[in-house]
């Protein structure tokens, strides 16, 4: 079920408000993930809010660089990032949600990104939902940015 929550990273300098649903938690195996510990909350860029932290907020990108991991240059929080397999859309990190008990968190979704490439085919093919043609995280994480206040 959608609810509104709000969350941000450990010193405050960044805070959001976005739409999430609790019962779509998702871990992944991939090479940043597994060291991030992040717990994903996929959510749409129109249901998702960055109510402050345009300036603190620094995006690292390897790979691809498509996904954007973007995190408070202050503390080093990763409260959200833009994913590679979904570039148009954002995935909020669980564990920075306001109240949230970390140890209680149990993500039932499961992204393969250690074998990124056949874990995306498959995901694609179990939702028919592919990333539309063009998209890119550094877009994605500009026109957050455009809505944000200063
Ligand atoms: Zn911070």
């Amino acid at each position: 079920m959608l609810e509104t929550r709000e969350g941000g990273c450990h010193c405050g300098r960044v805070r959001f408000r976005a739409e999430v649903d609790l019962d779509l938690l998702s871990h992944c195996n991939c090479s940043i993930c597994t060291k991030k510990g992040i717990v994903h909350l996929g959510c749409a860029v129109s249901q998702f809010q960055l109510l402050r932290g345009k300036t603190a907020l620094t995006s690292y990108t390897f790979g691809t660089g498509v996904a954007q991991h973007t995190f408070c240059s202050h503390c080093g929080m990763h409260a959200f990032y833009i994913p590679r397999a979904n570039p148009h859309r954002l995935s909020v990190n669980a564990r920075c949600l306001d109240g949230i008990d970390g140890a209680s968190l149990n993500p039932k979704g499961f992204f393969d990104g250690k074998h990124w490439e056949e874990a995306q085919q498959r995901r694609i093919a179990e939702t028919g939902q592919a990333p539309p043609p063009g998209a890119h995280g550094a877009k994605t994480l500009q026109a957050i940015l455009d809505r944000a206040p200063e």
